[in-house]
């Protein structure tokens, strides 16, 4: 079985400011990384507007439209902009998870990693924030449950920021285990343990500033591993943030290169275990772009790798 690497130059036409982490040359870093790997490539399409429309309200979308700029920049909040080819980039990132869902499911690959701008983990149900404009994971989770009938996603999230987003599109959601480790504290400062979802089903792994490989392993081989092996999830979603490694200048975990294959392997071990496999990964951040590019093929190698 193979792995789908699906993508979009329309990713590239999302141009934030200078001197914004959140830019152009990490997707281009990432695919460079990526160029020697066997990967199924694959053309991200546009998500429908009705897949959007499945997590955020039309006034939110109709909103970023008005936004959208002819030229220049739109800011949407602090460290947020719309550039002009910002929308139709949101809109392929939520089609790549759409179709990887899809490719998945449909048994046309082992597993799929959606390399992406903007990332999604942060967009709330009305509201954009931190770099991100449509929940992407949480868009994978309602897909696969609403339109292809799934009981069970799970979406694990370790970037090294809380997937408040994702914690909000799917907190009364009882068919989706939310578990997402970050630092804290850390922006955005919401990813509390008693912020546990309104089924229970989110389970927030919270890591001091300064730690590392050892404190990771026992959150999830504590606390993240068993919660999944009990859930039986029929999908697994990742959201794949490269920013707790030691060289994210926007954090202070101290994960290496390899502590991000051995999570993947991971997990890619419980999905083999629990759903044959089934993995779609997203990328949400990471922001120093050689540590971004290493960690990304790192975990995509494991991906290749993944039993089915
Ligand atoms: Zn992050």
């Amino acid at each position: 079985m193979t792995t789908a690497l699906i993508t979009h130059a329309d990713c590239l036409n999302h141009v934030t400011p200078d001197g914004h982490p959140e830019r152009v040359a990490r997707l281009e870093h990432i695919l460079h990384a990526l160029e020697p790997l066997d990967l199924r490539r694959v053309t991200a399409p546009m998500a429908a507007e009705d897949d959007i429309l499945r997590i955020h309200p039309a006034p939110y979308l109709s909103d970023l439209r008005r936004a959208s700029p002819a030229e220049g920049w739109a800011q949407i909040d602090g460290d947020t902009f719309l550039s002009p080819g910002s929308l139709d980039a949101a809109f392929r990132a939520a089609g790549a998870v759409v179709r990887g869902v899809g490719m998945v499911l449909g048994g046309e690959v082992q597993n799929a990693f959606a390399a992406v701008r903007p990332p999604g983990h942060h967009a709330e149900t009305d509201t954009a924030m931190g770099f991100c404009l449509f929940g992407n994971a949480a868009l994978a989770a309602k897909h696969a449950l609403d339109h292809h009938g799934l009981k069970r996603v799970a979406v694990v999230d370790f970037d090294v920021h809380h997937g408040n987003g994702t914690q909000d599109l799917l907190w009364d959601e009882p068919r989706a285990l939310v578990i997402t480790s970050q630092q804290m504290p850390l922006w955005p400062g919401s990813g509390r343990p008693d912020e546990d979802g309104a089924h229970g089903q989110i389970l927030n792994l919270p890591l001091a500033p300064g730690s590392g490989r050892a404190e990771m392993q026992a959150a999830y081989e504590g606390q993240a591993f068993p919660r999944l092996r009990a859930f039986k999830p029929e999908l697994l979603i990742i959201s794949a943030g490269f920013d707790a490694h030691q060289d994210d200048p926007l954090a202070s975990l101290n994960w290496a290169t390899a502590d991000f294959a051995w999570l993947t392997e991971q997990l890619c071990k419980l999905a083999s275990e629990l759903c044959q496999g089934r993995i779609v990964s997203t990328l949400e951040g990471g922001y120093d772009l050689n540590a971004l590019a290493a960690a990304t093929r790192a975990h995509v190698e494991e991906l290749i790798k993944a039993p089915a």
